[in-house]
């Protein structure tokens, strides 16, 4: 797929998002909020749902949550609109309860069409609900800060997943919030193992002046072009040709 058809990809499902109405948080959102980032991104962040800022706006992690994703992704020196950052459940639950099995089971289909059309190397799992998509059964206070090859039923066979907390049990929790600095720092080297285990997807020679890949990771730039593999060939498509 090529980045425009990625984008047109994802804005159906948005158009889709928009006017679903598969369960009861239908009923209760002003917004619904399908996620927002960019198409050409390696990294999709999946939280658990809106909260009130969220359902407002129709954007995922805009409230207090939002900011301290925001910092740590800025502590990786990550820009948050070079990722892809979306929820398990696209609509907000009243008050802020816990997502149901049946409104998590009537949203997943939208979750696998937005992996098929980015097709991440690494998805970063915010919380339980994320973590138990990619992960059933993974204990967050056990699984915090490492990653492995996602459930089959998870929608993502190509990626690695890596797990967090919530950043909101962060803003509860100071030393949640001081794992959290310490785990997101271990997302870089994680998305060169996901790049590793895709491997190279153009058979072609390495060109001597290529900059390998951890320099791209380390200059924190997701989308650079000196990290493909052939200087003439579009980073992002490679990952299409395996
Ligand atoms: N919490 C979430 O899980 N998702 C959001 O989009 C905002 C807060
Ligand atoms: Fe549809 Fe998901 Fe919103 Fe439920 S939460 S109405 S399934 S978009």
């Amino acid at each position: 797929m090529t980045n425009v058809e990625r984008q047109a990809a994802l804005d159906v499902i948005g158009a889709e998002v928009a006017v679903c109405t598969r369960c009861r948080l239908h009923q209760t959102r002003v917004k619904a909020v399908p996620g927002e980032g960019s198409a050409e991104t390696e990294v999709m962040f999946v939280g658990e749902g809106p909260g009130q800022n969220e359902d407002r706006q129709g954007r995922p992690f805009v409230g207090r949550a939002g900011e301290l994703l925001t910092k740590l992704l800025e502590s990786i020196l990550w820009p948050r609109n070079e990722v892809f950052i979306t929820n398990i459940v696209k609509c907000r639950p009243p008050d802020n309860r816990d997502p149901e099995p049946d409104e998590i089971a009537a949203c997943a289909p939208y979750l696998t069409r937005q992996l098929e059309a980015l097709d991440p190397a690494l998805v970063v799992t915010l919380g339980r609900y994320s973590l138990g998509r990619f992960n059933p059964g993974g204990r967050i206070g056990q699984v915090h800060g490492t990653f492995r090859k996602p459930d089959a039923s998870s929608g993502a066979p190509n990626a690695l997943a890596f797990f967090m907390y919530h950043p909101a049990a962060a803003l509860r929790d100071a030393s949640v919030e001081a794992l959290s600095f310490q785990d997101i720092s271990a997302v870089p080297a994680a998305l060169l193992e996901a790049r590793k285990m895709r491997g190279p997807a153009i058979a072609a020679p390495v060109p001597a002046n290529t900059v390998p890949p951890k320099v791209a990771v380390e200059s924190q730039n997701l989308n650079d072009e000196s990290a493909a593999p052939a200087a003439d060939s579009d980073p992002t498509d490679q990952l299409d040709l395996f």
